[in-house]
């Protein structure tokens, strides 16, 4: 219930106007955001790195409704790869891009544009892209694009999300040789007639798909600060002889730091996903569904508005 008031405000622009201007919000931001610009971004990086875990980097945006702001997206990721490549920290820093931020929305043949040009730019960088997974009415469009960039760029990684029903279906399409799939249990508010809605039944099809993927011949990516499903993808990497530069952890900036130490010392490769700039609102909303334990520092912040 809470989950589903917080996920419908992520899209209301009168409370996204009351989040930003509340005093303590910044605090309950930092937690989750590496800050706003490229240098926040590569001194945060340097950071993960140097305790040994891999990093995705995520301008934050999405939903952008004009030419203009997909071009200003692009053009933030051609400066953050060539940082990225200038201080050296690739390949253990790749991005992660958001298709909507480019464009997808209202033209999907410039966001392929776009998406393009990126991964031109990670390759001369010498590292990757992942496409990550917005609300269920992109899915298609998004495997569409991710099957034109593959072509060229078949280390483009795609996010498939257990909760929706076809993502069984859509791992077996995708565990071939070489293809970079990130599991994740899904992060938007959908209907049940394309998704699960209890978190048994989420997590149950999380467990098919780790399956699907880890008896495959890709690249599976394991995105969850769930500590029963790390612990079943740690039995799986067992079972199925992975070695550990045969698949991956993933956990987001700011939430559970300590498993992110403990599964690196254990020998795992483990990239921890990074988000920067300033359009942090539906990244934050999304973060407090997940965690009612956050909602209350929040609801103190926005009290807190004189
Ligand atoms: C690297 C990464 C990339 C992602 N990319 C996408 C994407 O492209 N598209 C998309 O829709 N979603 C994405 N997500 C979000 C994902 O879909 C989930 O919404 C999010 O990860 C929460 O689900 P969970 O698996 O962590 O488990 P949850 O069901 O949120 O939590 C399960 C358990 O994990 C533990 N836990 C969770 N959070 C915390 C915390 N903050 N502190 C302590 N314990 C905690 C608790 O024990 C909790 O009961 C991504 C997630 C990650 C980690």
């Amino acid at each position: 219930m809470l989950r589903s008031v917080i996920l419908a405000a992520s899209r209301s622009s009168r409370i996204e106007r009351l989040v930003e201007t509340a005093p303590l919000t910044r605090d309950v931001v930092r937690r989750f955001v590496a800050g706003s610009t490229v240098d926040d971004a590569l001194r945060v990086t340097t950071e993960l790195v140097t305790d040994g875990l891999s990093v995705s980097l995520d301008y934050l945006g999405e939903d952008t409704e004009t030419p203009e702001q997909a071009t200003t997206t692009r053009d933030e990721y051609l400066r953050l790869l060539s940082a990225l490549r200038a201080g050296e920290m690739t390949p253990a820093a790749e991005v992660s891009v958001k298709l909507s931020a480019l464009g997808q929305r209202f033209d999907e043949k410039l966001a392929l544009e776009h998406a393009r040009a990126i991964c031109v730019a990670a390759t001369e960088a010498g590292t990757t892209v992942t496409l990550d997974a917005e609300d269920h009415t992109t899915t298609d469009s998004t495997l569409d694009i991710l099957t034109k960039l593959r072509i060229d760029f078949p280390t483009t990684g795609a996010v498939l999300q257990a909760y929706l029903r076809r993502t069984e279906a859509d791992c077996r399409e995708l565990a071939t040789t070489g293809s970079r799939v990130r599991l994740c249990k899904g992060a938007y508010k959908e209907p049940e007639s394309v998704a699960f809605q209890s978190n048994l039944d989420v997590d149950k099809s999380f467990v098919r798909c780790l399956n699907v993927l880890m008896s495959g011949d890709g690249y599976p990516m394991m995105a969850t600060h769930d500590p029963r499903l790390i612990a079943i993808g740690e039995d799986r990497a067992r079972w199925f002889d992975r070695a550990p530069d045969e698949f991956e952890f993933q956990l987001l900036y700011g939430v559970r730091p300590d498993e992110q130490a403990r599964l690196a010392a254990e020998g795992y490769t483990v990239r921890v996903y990074t988000p920067f700039g300033d359009q942090w609102y539906a990244y934050l909303m999304r973060r407090l569904a997940e965690r009612p334990a956050n909602v209350a520092f929040f609801a103190r912040a926005l009290r807190s508005k004189g």
